[in-house]
């Protein structure tokens, strides 16, 4: 009551609403909305789930930006990772192919991955850098300003509003010199000082102690590896780590080895990294795989993905002895530079193995420090937080227990616990110049499954098969049916995958081609055979009678084929 006649400010609250990114890791979105404008922070793509096989990935629910597309000024991209913009070429059309703001690096990797959507329009860019400053709509002043991660060209983001400062701290973590003194907190005081109304930081390493493990002793300690491999050195990391991948090309120029890079995607970000002048190989040092026999070992260095243990990528190839062009053997040294993402340890376990019976050496960063995170640890954030001072604290990136941690640095650092907020995917906070609340209000934001190059189409039914292909196998049924006589003309064919193993059950089919026979001499024969009702009468019969013998129930597909 009192709140109508004196504050209208009620109605004139800033928006912020988090589309993904706080109940997993990836899938980072989020978005403010001040009376008819919107800019958003993020398009990024979640890996997938145990509980979603065969989706390739998930991506952020868009469908309250796409009824308010008309109000969107800006797409910002904070950092060229699959996580924070993985999703661009999905949902781009959809909120009406607004301007996209990031820095040099992240303009030509996402257009080298929009390159294969054909159908879709082109991307419109705007590159900014530490300092730009940017105009979205009436009410959004943009500055970015550097951050320290895993990738160059990573921009942190002052939103000036109406209703004052946000600041976004997307991924990051503190850079040392060789001093061990952390880089660019200057900066991070400059904005401080200007007066922070919210900020929103990342929470991936927020329960984590200390600081982060400086890049120079990761530096150093693989330059000592590679110093002491007899053979080749095979590097394996993420091919977005560009940082790093600028290092090993430079202790190898230091030794005086090649270098050859296998993997498309590695191979495609090294060059954009290198037309940037953002790593800088010596003449002749970067050569193609066909060369490799020419040089001994031990002038070799090879750069490759897969150090999670993924399927298709080099590595795994390399373990299987299924590459082209590398096959492991004694003598190599192999350098996993990458945490394990938790859920890999299992393949990446096998790829040891598999590597190790080939004679090869293996280095992993938890045996020696070769992989330092991008993320900060809780030191780093309490440092941020005395720096930049907010009012109110939003750690965003990670799962709530992660956030939760966050909220307690934050709180450690000065911040009253009463103004930070471990906020829900999709939930509408409501900020004026005085406050931030948490609103029961939400939008969409459930998860949109691709499939392929199919968007959403993979629905809950398509996984609920999936799961029961995996967990109980299939059979199929294929039978020749002639409609007017009411019967079977041959012996219908049936194959099984992952349920029995025929050749084993003989009995069991014979007993099923029984079946089979009754079911259709059982209709009644007064009308032609109707396929439809005959499919799902096997579907259904077939199927107790397999539950009956085996407990299980498989997925039954009968394929009918009249004559
Ligand atoms: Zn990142």
């Amino acid at each position: 009551m009192m709140k109508t006649t004196k504050n209208t400010e009620a109605v004139e609250s800033l928006k912020f609403v988090p589309l993904g990114g706080l109940e997993e890791i990836g899938r980072n979105m989020m978005f403010f909305e001040y009376k008819d404008e919107i800019v958003i922070i993020d398009a990024g793509l979640q890996f997938p789930e145990e509980s979603t096989p065969g989706v390739d990935f998930i991506i952020p629910n868009v469908n309250y930006l796409e009824k308010n597309k008309h109000k969107i000024k800006g797409l910002i991209i904070t950092h060229a990772h699959y996580d924070h913009m993985g999703a661009i070429s999905y949902i781009i059309t959809k909120i009406g192919n607004p301007t996209i703001y990031t820095a040099a690096i992240g303009k030509e990797i996402i257009n080298k991955r929009h390159e294969e959507f054909t159908n879709l329009p082109k991307l419109r860019m705007e590159i900014v850098q530490d300092g730009s400053k940017a105009k979205m709509g009436k009410y959004f002043d943009v500055e970015f300003f550097n951050l320290d991660h895993t990738i160059p060209d990573t921009i942190g983001v002052i939103l000036k509003t109406p209703v004052g400062n946000m600041v976004h701290f997307v991924d990051f973590k503190f850079d040392y010199d060789l001093d061990g003194k952390p880089k660019g907190l200057d900066s991070y005081a400059r904005i401080g000082n200007e007066g922070v109304h919210t900020l929103f930081i990342d929470s991936t390493n927020a329960d984590q102690d200390g600081v982060s493990l400086s890049e120079r002793i990761v530096e150093k300690n693989l330059e000592k590896l590679m110093e002491a491999a007899e053979g080749r050195v095979i590097v394996s990391t993420f091919a977005s780590l560009l940082t790093r991948l600028g290092e090993i090309i430079k202790i190898a120029a230091r030794q005086k080895k090649k270098v050859f890079v296998s993997g498309y995607t590695m191979k495609t970000n090294l060059q954009i990294a290198q037309n940037l002048g953002y790593v800088k190989p010596e003449k002749g040092q970067i050569l193609p795989l066909e060369e490799l026999n020419k040089y001994k070992d031990n002038k070799v260095v090879i750069l490759c993905t897969g150090a999670q243990g993924q399927a298709n990528a080099a590595l795994m190839r390399i373990a299987n002895g299924e590459d082209r062009w590398i096959q492991a053997r004694p003598g190599d040294t192999f350098i996993l530079s990458s945490s394990i993402i938790p859920g890999n340890e299992r393949p990446v376990q096998t790829l040891k193995d598999n590597l190790c019976r080939q004679g090869a050496k293996i280095y992993q960063s938890k045996d020696i420090d070769i992989h330092a995170t991008g993320h900060a640890p809780r030191e780093e954030l309490k440092e941020v937080y005395r720096l930049i001072k907010p009012k109110f604290l939003v750690p965003v990136h990670g799962y709530y227990f992660k956030r939760a941690a966050n909220k307690e640095n934050g709180v450690a650092a000065g911040i009253p616990e009463k103004n930070a907020f471990l906020m829900d995917n999709g939930q509408v906070a409501e900020i004026t110049k005085e406050s931030f609340r948490v609103t029961d209000k939400t939008v969409d934001a459930f998860y949109v499954m691709v499939d392929g190059l199919g968007v959403g189409d993979v629905s809950d039914v398509v996984l609920r098969d999936r799961r029961i292909l995996s967990d109980e196998g299939m059979m199929v049924i294929i039978a020749t049916l002639d409609k007017e006589k009411g019967h079977f003309l041959k012996k219908p064919d049936i194959i099984s995958r992952g349920f029995i193993y025929l050749k084993d059950n003989q009995t069991m089919l014979e007993e099923i081609r029984h079946k089979l026979r009754h079911i259709v001499e059982r209709i009644p024969r007064h009308q032609p055979l109707d396929p439809d009702y005959v499919k799902s009468l096997v579907r259904d019969q077939i199927g107790t009678f397999l539950y009956n013998k085996t407990k299980r129930r498989p997925m039954i597909l009968p394929v009918i084929i009249e004559v």
